[in-house]
């Protein structure tokens, strides 16, 4: 797809950042090309639409930014997974690891309901970590997650392995 193209180059990647030896994949600089910026949308809502999904849940906070304009554009109701005490009502959290320390997840509770099919947004999967508390969170809540959707994969780092049977869809690979 020639649009993967567009979308690759318009990401710039910043060495060193936010510590040295990281090649931070920056998507400031897709946003602000309105081309990239909707073919990433459209390629989403091309996949996506009739699955019969009712609920898009996004990453904060660059899941959010994709997740939205995918939530309204196949009819689905838009749920954060927000980092914590972000959140105001009752909530269930899941916690997971980072290379230093753990960081953790929040959603609403009732937010989503059991049976539900849910799409996990995200910019970037790198080790999997994250995407991994998000699936847990929504199968905690007996909802089916039917695939997790990132712009972008470090695929050096297997976050894919850690999703095990859940399917990943990525538009660009890192390089
Ligand atoms: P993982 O949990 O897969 O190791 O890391 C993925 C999470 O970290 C995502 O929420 C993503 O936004 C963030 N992240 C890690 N590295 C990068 C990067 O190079 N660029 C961007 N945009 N996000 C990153």
């Amino acid at each position: 797809d020639p649009r993967a193209e567009v979308i690759a180059s318009s990401i710039r990647v910043v060495p060193n950042f936010p510590k040295p030896g990281i090649m931070f994949q920056d998507i400031t600089t897709l946003l602000l090309d309105p081309i990239a910026f909707k073919n990433v949308v459209d390629m989403f809502v091309e996949r996506y639409t009739g699955m019969g999904i009712s609920v898009v849940a996004g990453i904060e906070a660059r899941g959010f930014i994709f997740g939205s304009p995918i939530a309204l554009a196949i009819g689905a109701k838009f749920v954060p997974l927000r980092k914590p005490r972000k959140l105001p009502g009752e909530v269930i959290a899941e916690k997971y690891d980072l290379e230093y320390g753990t960081d953790c997840l929040e959603m609403h509770v009732g937010a989503v309901q059991p049976g539900e099919r849910v799409l996990v947004v995200d910019d970037l999967v790198a080790t999997g970590g994250t995407l991994c508390a998000a699936i847990s969170l929504i199968e905690r809540v007996g909802a089916e997650v039917v695939e997790c959707a990132c712009v972008i994969e470090l695929p050096e780092l297997k976050g894919r392995e850690r999703l095990r049977d859940k399917p990943l869809y990525i538009l660009v690979e890192s390089r």
